[in-house]
């Protein structure tokens, strides 16, 4: 990997890295506190830092497997009890960092649940390297997981990352799947095992992150409506690819969005519950293959 690139990568790993493990602490020693505070302080501690957001924040809480980032106005707060997903995304330059962690808000019942996703991201780190398949990866993850009592979310994946790109052509399965791909050295990607105790998979709920589809303009049918083609044109401009908040954008915007979600210029990216209300836990860390393992940029 050229040296620029991988510094770029580090130094996003260590910004998102840092960025979550400030979010956990406050997080984790103060009940009552607005999800919506939260995101909002970890995104702009990214640009403090010297980052840039390569997804709005997400605070997931319980059965919410991942994708609640909070909607203007949001009046959740964690309470006592809560099992809390906090995913940060950083770049630089196109080069993204994608971490992950979860906390018990003031309680210690679900402490094996966290250690099952946390250590199936382990065990799947130690044996990371230039060769090694990923659905060997997922019967790993689901090995820990099934081992410590629970289920993994089967249709949730890892991932790997290109420049400006969150989810490449590549993904991580969580489970023992029936095919998979050769990881190569150079190869960044994101492990993120879900552990939960209910039955592993989701079901869509409302969307409050999207992003332009890479074939946006080409899907609107009312060509004369030019002040909406120009919406379309700054969110490319703010964003590119990457995924955005609906809370990020002016009042007439966010209104604009669903029609856009409906033409196929812009893809939603529903809030995931477990199916079955199962509470569940998520660690992830972004890694960069090398011959004979691999680097944590997040650690
Ligand atoms: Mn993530
Ligand atoms: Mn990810």
């Amino acid at each position: 990997m050229d040296a620029n690139i991988l510094q770029c990568y580090t130094d996003a790993g260590q910004i998102a890295s840092k960025v979550l493990r400030e979010t956990v602490k406050y997080a984790s020693h103060n009940v009552d506190i607005s999800v919506l505070e939260l995101a909002q302080v970890a995104e702009a501690r990214i640009i403090e830092l010297g980052g840039q957001i390569a997804f709005p924040c997400n605070i997931s809480i319980n059965e919410i497997a991942s994708h609640y980032t909070p909607p203007a106005n949001d009046i959740l707060k964690l309470q006592k009890g809560d099992v809390v997903k906090i995913d940060v995304g950083a770049h630089i330059d196109g080069y993204i960092a994608d971490t992950a962690a979860t906390i018990e808000i003031s309680t210690t019942k679900h402490t094996e649940l966290l250690d099952a996703s946390k250590k199936a991201l382990e065990n799947v780190i130690a044996v990371t390297c230039a060769g090694v398949n990923t659905k060997d990866m997922g019967k790993i993850i689901e090995d820990t997981i099934n081992g410590m009592g629970f289920l993994p979310i089967y249709d949730l994946t890892g991932h790997n990352l290109k420049q400006y790109c969150l989810h490449a052509n590549m993904n991580i399965p969580n489970y023992a799947a029936s095919f998979g791909n050769t990881l190569l050295e150079g190869d960044v990607i994101a492990i993120e095992p879900f552990a939960t105790y209910g039955k592993g998979t989701t079901r869509n709920g409302d969307s409050h992150i999207f992003s332009l589809n890479k074939l946006f303009g080409k899907h609107i049918h009312n060509e004369s409506n030019t002040h909406s083609k120009s919406l379309l044109d700054d969110l490319y401009n703010q964003y590119g690819y990457l995924p955005f908040a609906r809370r990020w954008l002016e009042d007439s915007a966010g209104a604009n969005i669903d029609n856009y979600v409906t033409t196929g210029d812009i893809i939603a990216y529903p809030v995931l519950h477990e199916i079955s209300g199962g509470i569940v836990s998520q660690f992830e860390h972004t890694v960069i293959v090398e011959e004979s393992g691999c680097i944590i940029t997040t650690n």
